[in-house]
């Protein structure tokens, strides 16, 4: 190779990296990387002249640059609903991630959805419990309780409900925008597909055992079964309905209602960490009595802090991100370490019992749910374990000072600085 082609294939291979990295917001990732920008060695072993998609290599900057301390290939913890297909029909639309989309996530599956005004989630139930969260909007939901007893509830922002396996239930958007919900469900094996639909059973029983069934002739359900289309209705388009007074009244026709809560109101709860870096609600079945197998935090990280070290003793955690970017490592055990990115919209997951931090990495503040499939929230503090051993025992294991056990805040916060 003469002196002139390579000097060429240099400066291809430099210009290169520069488009790599000037794509990624400049060097701040590659300068924590190589832990110094101008590495020439770590540079030139990082250009990337092939193809590229620099709009995912945007939304994970640690990917493409991973911090030193990570090693090995852990599995991808990583995805979003802005890859997720999504069923829209007149009514609203869904998306899910479920295991086929996200292998490592087998005990939690998850579903956006957004209903119209009017908009309605069919009638259905199905074999696992729901959760869920309201990200924006209005909505209703109706569920009958085993006692034959209906709840209604109307929701706004940031109310919960809990729907156990079995139990029949609906959804429904109202004025003046609708509704879009985050849906959780204790098996990532979930489908939104595999749900019992009311207009789709009913249509295959047979005419005149559904006449019989309502004490009506044949003639007066025939033509209302042919008309609803194969495969059930699912989620359609209505008018928005009346008062919530109104509702339940024509409801119950005189039975009381539902002694179950099966909604909880975020809103009024207050949290049970906030400090200087942000505040964490937890809700679990000690406080929303019928949210038997879902545990939620919901936590708000402020600019440049921590969500500290932790991990959670029996369950795995499935993450939904609301606002703001963050960066997490997870530790795999074995030297195996991966970080990866998170903003609004995408989804992560730690297995239980794996050491991991959640750092907000933008300029806002950062918001996203924790979930466990537990009737209750447990986490276990890095800080508030090593705190609370002898102090020379702890000194003997990680080789630090008196001076850095002594700074290390003593207790479980949750985030920090505090
Ligand atoms: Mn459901
Ligand atoms: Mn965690």
């Amino acid at each position: 190779m003469s002196e002139r082609t390579s000097d060429e294939s240099e400066r291809r291979s430099a210009d290169a990296f520069d488009i790599a990295s000037a794509a990624l917001g400049s060097s701040e990732a590659a300068a924590r990387a190589f832990q110094a920008p101008d590495n020439p060695e770590m540079i030139r072993a990082a250009v990337n002249p092939g193809p590229k998609n620099l709009a995912l290599m945007n939304a994970q900057p640690d990917a493409y640059f991973p911090p030193p301390t990570d090693h090995g290939l852990p599995p991808n913890f990583w995805q979003s609903y802005g890859m997720a297909h999504r069923r829209i029909q007149p009514g609203g639309w869904t998306n899910q991630l479920n295991v086929t989309d996200f292998p490592i996530s087998t005990d939690i599956a998850g579903v956006q959805m957004a209903l119209t005004p009017g908009g309605i989630r069919e009638l259905h139930w199905h074999v696992q419990d729901e959760w869920a969260i309201m990200l924006s909007g209005h909505a209703r939901i109706t569920i009958l309780d085993a006692d034959g007893h209906m709840f209604i509830d109307d929701l706004g922002q940031n109310d919960l409900w809990y729907f156990p396996a079995g139990f029949p239930h609906s959804i429904q958007g109202l004025n003046p925008e609708g509704c879009e919900f985050l849906l959780v469900f204790d098996d990532g094996m979930f489908s939104e597909e595999d749900t019992t639909l009311v207009s789709d059973w009913l249509k295959h029983v047979p005419r005149e055992v559904l006449a019989k069934n309502w004490g009506v002739p044949i003639d007066k359900i025939a033509p209302a079964m042919e008309s609803i289309p194969f495969g059930g209705k699912y989620i359609f388009q209505e008018s928005v309905p009346p008062s919530l007074e109104v509702v339940r009244t024509a409801a119950n026709r005189g039975r009381s209602p539902s002694s179950s809560q099966f909604t909880f109101r975020f809103k009024d709860l207050k949290p049970q960490k906030e400090d200087r870096g942000g505040r964490v609600h937890i809700v679990d079945s000690t406080t929303f009595k019928v949210a038997k197998k879902i545990a939620m935090a919901h936590v708000t990280v402020h600019p440049s802090a921590l969500r500290e070290l932790h991990w959670h003793p029996r369950a795995n955690e499935w993450q939904y991100y609301i606002a703001g970017k963050s960066r997490m490592t997870v530790f795999f055990n074995h030297s195996q370490a991966r970080t990866a990115n998170f903003q609004s919209g995408d989804v992560g997951f730690v297995p239980a019992t794996l050491g991991h931090y959640v750092e907000n990495s933008g300029n806002e503040d950062l918001v996203f749910l924790e979930l466990f499939k537990s009737h209750v929230y447990q986490d276990v503090s890095l800080n508030d374990w090593l705190t609370h051993l002898p102090p020379d025992f702890v000194k003997q294991h990680l080789n630090i000072s008196q001076e850095v056990l002594d700074a290390i805040p003593p207790g479980n916060y949750g985030i920090l600085p505090r």
